[in-house]
């Protein structure tokens, strides 16, 4: 992100920046700060709209903040240039061997042409072993360029692949995040025919009470522990994500609604059943519990539209009490 404000006008951004940390009760931390300087100087769009959402679910707090900096400020180059330059150097380096070796041959035809055009019948064989002990040299020396191209640009293919796998991992969890979650959703909307895709919103139920109680790093524990229960419990047909915050989502690919009611409820039971210790009182922590809000993909929507559907059911399963499943019955639409 560059900047182009004044000075005049980077201070008029910085105290609406200070407004909005003040506002929220957030400390005038680097992380903090660059989040709010940006909402304020409405630069960047997707953060200000992720703010907006945000605010409106009175959501704004220490973690919604590293999570919108990690998401919106802290955008990471897909990788550095250095192994880009090293690989150029190496491509240099075949570049003058090949020309090189192209050299000498030229060099030995014209030799070789100039005793034709002489009608000599001789031609010295030391001059000809010189020639190909030239040739010989140049060849090794591309063959050593060639692979030290090679090792340098399978490095770089692996370090892409690496920030590719970063760029679409939430590092507190190793789920994927909201990245990961839109490109799951593409891939399997495009392979279903029909409305066989389901999604479901999980969320901790009183965790901000638990976060207050215990510290937030034990409400991290938590976070993680329950990303492991999803990675090992949920079937390969089930997809989950780190959706934000104390929030999971997952993708389910299942031919009937009872399958997948069937999977949140026994998935709600699994979190009922963990049992947390406090490592330093070795005291037993309060049980946790999730809620679920489900639907059903209508074919051909949009992840947001399917995702508001299951945040519904998700708002009814707290007011009836938390520690439930509920479905959002809509009519799935003709296409
Ligand atoms: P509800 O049952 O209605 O969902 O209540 P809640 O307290 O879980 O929900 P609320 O949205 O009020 O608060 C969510 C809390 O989740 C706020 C914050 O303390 C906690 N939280 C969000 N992200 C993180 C995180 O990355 N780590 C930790 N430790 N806590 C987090
Ligand atoms: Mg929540
Ligand atoms: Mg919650």
């Amino acid at each position: 992100m560059k900047y182009h404000e004044s000075l005049v006008e980077s201070q008029v951004i910085l105290k609406k920046a200070l407004a909005f940390l003040d506002k929220h009760q957030l400390a005038y931390n680097p992380i903090f700060y660059a989040v709010a300087y940006q909402h304020a100087a409405d630069c960047n769009f997707l953060l200000s709209e992720a703010i907006k959402d945000a605010e409106k679910n009175d959501n704004i707090d220490p973690y919604m903040m590293e999570q919108l900096h990690r998401e919106f400020v802290d955008v990471k180059k897909e990788s550095d240039d250095k192994p880009l330059l090293s690989l150029g150097a190496a491509i240099d380096g075949l570049h003058e061997s090949s020309q090189k070796s192209a050299e000498v041959v030229e060099k030995l035809d014209q030799e070789l042409n100039a005793h034709k055009d002489n009608n000599s019948e001789t031609i010295e064989i030391s001059s000809v072993l010189n020639a190909t002990a030239a040739i010989m040299a140049a060849q090794d020396d591309l063959h050593q360029q060639v692979v030290a191209a090679k090792k340098q640009s399978e490095s770089i293919r692996a370090e892409l692949e690496e920030a590719k796998l970063q760029a679409v991992t939430d590092p507190l969890t190793d789920l994927q995040n909201r990245q990961g979650l839109n490109r799951k959703f593409s891939e399997l909307a495009v392979l279903s025919t029909e409305s066989t895709l389901f999604t479901g919103i999980l969320d901790l139920d009183h965790f901000k009470q638990f976060n207050d109680n215990f510290g937030h790093l034990v409400g991290d524990l938590i976070l993680k522990r329950l990303a492991r229960l999803l990675r090992e419990e949920l079937p390969f047909t089930a997809h989950p994500f780190r959706f934000g915050g104390e929030e999971f989502v997952i993708l389910v690919s299942a031919s009937k609604v009872d399958e997948v009611l069937k999977l949140a409820e026994e998935l709600r039971i699994k979190v009922e059943k963990l049992r947390f210790k406090s490592a330093k009182t070795k005291e037993r922590l309060p049980q946790l519990t999730i809620s679920i809000g489900l639907s059903q993909w209508n074919h051909g929507e949009m992840l947001e539209e399917t995702l508001v559907r299951a945040d519904e059911a998700l708002y009814r399963a707290k007011n009836e009490g938390r520690n439930l499943v509920r479905f959002s019955y809509t009519e799935a639409k003709d296409d």
